[in-house]
């Protein structure tokens, strides 16, 4: 149950990055949230998804967010 998703969470957590500052990411100790190794933002998990959002997207449009959205990946 639980563990399958986390199964399933390590094998792709090397791939994900943060989205505020593209550091990697890794398990909390109580294994509930992502925690940048950057900037130490702390994303939780739902269902083994980490949920990877910045408030700062939901600001007005005048800035440019897009690239904050598109680009989770960090390359
Ligand atoms: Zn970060």
């Amino acid at each position: 149950m639980e563990n399958e998703h986390l199964q399933r969470l390590l094998e792709i957590i090397d791939i994900l990055a943060c989205p505020a500052c593209k550091n990697g990411v890794m398990l909390s100790d109580d294994k509930t949230a992502l925690i940048c190794e950057g900037c130490g933002k702390r994303y939780r998990i739902w269902k083994g998804i980490p949920i990877m959002l910045l408030e700062e997207i939901e600001l007005p449009e005048d800035e440019c967010s897009e690239d904050v959205q598109q680009d989770a990946k960090g390359s």
